[in-house]
């Protein structure tokens, strides 16, 4: 049986990050998810914030990483084709409280070495975002926060690290690591055993429970959940800036964002979970997001949304970054409590492991052939007249717009099928190329996919699930027979 260097646990943001990063080396890597893509839990479901880590607490691992990763995602964007926008956020002081702690907050944004931000007057803020509360006392202007699709992040990484030879097991469940003279030798999964000699312990929220397999557990993990609005993209108050509240201990607080895809988000609330498969949306969670950030933007209204989502953050106690190898089993190496700022982090995160690797004696040759450049799926609506044209020309597939909602056609579908991690369900096309999240919320596009996944993968169109076996969209054939 193959050996493999290095098994990582978890292909999401954290892991798809530091599995491209160990493909710059001639290494033998694996990533096993349990899901059937790509894109992890928490991962496909935050605000898509790069952050710069102004608020951290300073001196902790968290604040040197999240600093370190900002300035990195002007080059990662275009060697991964990741749309990432630096919009900028301003801190917004709606009462004479929250106003009084703007000085305090400047200056830990210089004690996490972040010295861009600027103290504005609350005619400032309105001039930089004519949309916030009337109401402002003052703010703080942070100019790097930046956005980013967070599903074409861990899908590049991904696809990035697979063309760089790095293999994915998706849909396959660790459930336990066997040691040899004190040493990780096998990671036991629902289908099999790989042996190997380092394992990464990438597992977000169940990060605790990869840790007791191998007893290091001195930690629990819990979900905090985090709700979501999305609004229309063509509403009278679309703001350029992200609206940041004043924080608490607890969490950043409710924020509204634009997206890079043009939609607004406001949101997340911070529920204290047990249940981690707790994904429910609440009414009361919801109108405690409205409530929230009508203070920074009172013409924010439920009717203006599209839908609503929530995401489960990994909140580690006790909490911070825990990044490191272990000192009683050899190759064994956690990745925990990276819970609201993982996926900015990932850029520095795949770095700081790295050099934990070499610290615990792994050999890091240089990969002659690496390439870092990837090439997403054809933009085929920010294409002129001619260039689509002549796409259509050469692949009539691209001629036939399957999501109107978001100008999807059926040629970018088989990309997205036929791409090194291809897309095998209606939540993975979605993810790539956004079909399904626009007004119509896929009525009239998801039975086109079906019959497109079915036919590019040669299976019954009964066997297309939404994500995961068990959420297979039809049962049977119709009245009709078809
Ligand atoms: C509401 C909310 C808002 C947020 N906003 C931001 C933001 O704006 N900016 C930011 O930087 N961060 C934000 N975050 C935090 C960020 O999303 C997380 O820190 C990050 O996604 C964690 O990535 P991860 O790869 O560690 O975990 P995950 O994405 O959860 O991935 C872990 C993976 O491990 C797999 N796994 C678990 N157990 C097993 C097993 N036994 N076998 C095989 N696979 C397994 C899972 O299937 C999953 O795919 C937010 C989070 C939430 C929930």
């Amino acid at each position: 049986m193959e050996i493999m260097d290095v098994v990582i646990i978890g292909a999401g943001a954290v892991g798809t990050a530091i599995a491209r990063e160990l493909s710059k080396y001639e290494l033998n890597v694996l990533v096993v998810d349990k899901n059937e893509d790509v894109g992890g839990d928490a991962s496909k479901s935050n605000s898509g914030i790069i952050h710069t880590g102004y608020d951290a607490t300073p001196g902790t691992l968290e604040s040197r990483l999240v600093v370190a990763a900002n300035p990195m995602y002007d080059k990662l964007a275009r060697e991964l084709d990741v749309p990432f926008t630096r919009c900028g956020a301003i801190l917004t002081a709606v009462s004479q409280e929250e106003y009084e702690l703007l000085p305090e907050l400047f200056r830990k944004s210089h004690e996490n070495g972040v010295y861009d931000v600027e103290m504005l007057t609350a005619e400032q803020a309105k001039s930089l975002e004519p949309q916030i509360s009337p109401e402002v006392k003052g703010g703080i202007y942070i100019p790097r926060e930046g956005i980013i699709d967070p599903f074409t992040l861990v899908v590049a990484y991904a696809e990035n690290a697979a063309m760089n030879g790095v293999k994915f097991m998706l849909s396959t469940k660790v459930i336990d690591i066997h040691l040899e003279d004190g040493r990780v030798s096998r990671v036991v999964t629902d289908i099999g055993e790989i042996l190997t000699r380092f394992v990464i312990n990438a597992a977000g929220l169940y990060t605790d429970e990869i840790a007791k397999m191998v007893n290091q557990c001195d930690f629990t993990v819990h979900p905090r959940k985090g709700q979501f609005y999305i609004m229309e993209k063509d509403i009278p108050y679309n703001i350029e800036k992200i609206l940041l509240p004043v924080p608490t201990k607890h969490s950043k607080g409710k924020l509204a964002s634009p997206t890079v895809h043009g939609n607004m988000l406001i949101g997340p609330t911070a529920e204290d979970l047990e249940d981690k498969e707790d994904y429910a949306v609440t009414a009361e969670g919801l109108e405690e997001i409205i409530e929230s950030v009508r203070r920074l933007l009172p013409a924010a209204s439920p009717k203006d949304s599209i839908t609503q989502y929530c995401g489960l953050r990994p909140t580690k106690t006790p909490e911070g970054y825990k990044i490191e190898a272990s000192e009683e089993v050899q190759g064994y190496i956690g990745v925990t409590g990276v819970r609201s700022t993982g996926v900015t982090a990932s850029a520095s995160i795949a770095g700081y492991v790295v050099d934990i690797l070499a610290d615990e004696g792994l050999e890091l040759k240089p990969k002659v052939s690496f390439e870092p450049y990837r090439i997403g799926i054809t933009k085929f609506n920010e294409l002129s007249w001619k260039e689509k044209d002549e796409l259509i020309r050469q692949n009539p597939f691209y001629g036939h717009v399957v999501c109107r909602c978001e100008t999807v056609t059926e040629g970018q579908i088989i990309e997205a099928i036929q791409r090194p991690i291809g897309a095998r369900s209606l939540d993975a096309i979605k993810r790539r190329l956004r079909p399904g999240t626009g007004r119509c919320q896929g009525g009239f596009c998801s039975p086109r996919i079906v019959e497109i996944l079915a036919r590019e993968l040669n299976v019954p169109a009964e066997t297309i699930t939404k994500h995961r076996k068990g959420s297979e969209i039809l049962t049977g054939p119709n009245r009709l027979g078809v």
